[in-house]
């Protein structure tokens, strides 16, 4: 039977640039396939399962409760959702419309990122406090704690944090300050695994609601993402979610998240609604988080860097071509290679253009391409990838036709 990418025409490609939303997410097991295909077989009570998977995913992050979201993005509107309405009915009602009501995120300006389009899709609005002294050059000060403090008002429904290894200042003083004022933190998380240890770091650290990516280093059915946290937000972030065209008189609420007194102001369909997760992808990403919270990563870890040390021997003593392997830390290992412009005539964004047009596409990422160099990020290379990476990057030297 022929491939069904090509029966499509669609070309498979190498993904040596990471967890990528536009190139697929990550590949999953056959594990997880296996569960999916069984997911598929039966029908059951949506609310019920995201009540399962919910308390499963409160064991691996230590949370109150969890629920599984249509990505991280979705887990930050949730979130935001959550916050902006508690379990008042009536405001759910309203969402995106928040004029009128309390409506305010503060987020400091370096925590700002193209996702936090995802909060505002809530109907909240962002307050930017900060400066970035450190980023700028122009001083040594961070955010100071009564910064946060002042721009918290009657209008403030939560705190935004984007969390990441160097973050500043840390979560626990934005948390501190956020609970002395009666205020949820929300966390995106979404890239920040592994290590592990994160699963229940930044709940550990005083986040109220975190939002973890299903597609990146989990592994999970690609269109899926967590949020963790607080029970009475995942609570209201669920109710939100779920498809409420049934009868209140009829309702059976499955035990745990869900407040049998919403019987009696009963939610129409939610913000969330259109954010639906399927049965087969709760359960992937279901069993793709207990597979994650039982692997090996650093035996992983371990033949990620053996590939990359492969990739880096095969480049060896090409012309114009510099490798240095980057153990990563807790997170996992990259192989840089730096492009001598002036020796090959050709910057390093015209190589990677010159590579997603090989047969196959390959990608590494781009991040420092501005300074010359392509990082390869080995998350999405399966064994043997590292030589048709190196061909395709020989090409693409030789090759100015590509
Ligand atoms: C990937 C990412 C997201 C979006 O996650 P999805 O699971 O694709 O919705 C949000 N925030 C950050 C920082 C990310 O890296």
């Amino acid at each position: 039977m022929s491939h069904i990418y090509d029966r499509l025409g669609v070309k498979r490609r190498i993904n040596g640039a990471g967890s990528l939303t536009r190139l697929g997410g990550s590949l999953m097991d056959e594990a997880v396939l296996a569960a999916m295909r069984q997911a598929a077989d039966a029908f059951v009570d949506i609310a019920e399962l995201q009540t399962a998977a919910g308390a499963v995913i409160a064991r691996h992050t230590g949370s109150e409760a969890g629920l599984v979201t249509s990505g991280a993005a979705a887990a930050l509107t949730l979130a935001a959702a959550a916050c902006l309405t508690r379990h008042d009915v009536a405001r759910m009602e309203r969402l995106p419309d928040t004029s009128g009501m309390a409506n305010e995120i503060v987020i400091h300006r370096l925590h700002r990122t193209g996702y936090d389009h995802a909060l505002r899709a809530a109907g909240a609005r962002l307050v930017e406090i900060g400066f970035n002294d450190r980023g700028t050059g122009a001083g040594v000060r961070g955010l100071e704690a009564w910064e946060i403090e002042a721009a918290i008002g009657p209008g403030t429904v939560a705190v935004a944090y984007t969390a990441s290894p160097a973050m500043q200042p840390p979560l626990a003083t934005v948390a501190e300050v956020a609970a002395r004022h009666g205020l949820p933190v929300i966390v995106d998380a979404a890239a920040q695994l592994p290590p592990k240890d994160n699963l229940r770091r930044f709940l550990a650290e005083g986040a109220s609601l975190v939002a973890f990516s299903g597609g990146k280093a989990i592994r999970g059915p690609q269109g899926t993402g967590i949020l963790c946290g607080r029970k009475d937000l995942v609570s209201a972030a669920l109710i939100q979610q779920l498809d409420m065209d049934v009868s209140p008189e009829t309702w059976n609420p499955p035990a745990g998240l869900l407040a049998p007194e919403l019987k009696a102001r009963f939610p129409h369909h939610g913000l969330g609604r259109g954010f639906k997760v399927d049965k087969e992808s709760i359960v992937g990403l279901i069993v793709s988080l207990e597979r994650f919270v039982e692997a090996d990563l650093w035996r992983e870890r371990r033949a990620k860097r053996d590939l990359l040390a492969g990739l880096a021997a095969l480049l060896a003593g090409t012309r114009g071509v510099a490798t240095t392997l980057d153990d990563g830390g807790a997170r996992s290992p990259t192989l840089d290679i730096a492009f001598d412009e002036a020796a090959l005539g050709l910057g390093a964004f015209e190589i990677s253009r010159r590579l997603q047009r090989h047969d196959p596409p390959v990608h590494l990422g781009e991040r420092a391409a501005h300074d010359g160099r392509l990082i390869v990020d080995p998350a999405g290379l399966r064994p043997g990838d590292e030589a048709i990476v190196a061909a395709a990057l020989k090409a693409a030297l030789a090759n100015s036709k590509l």
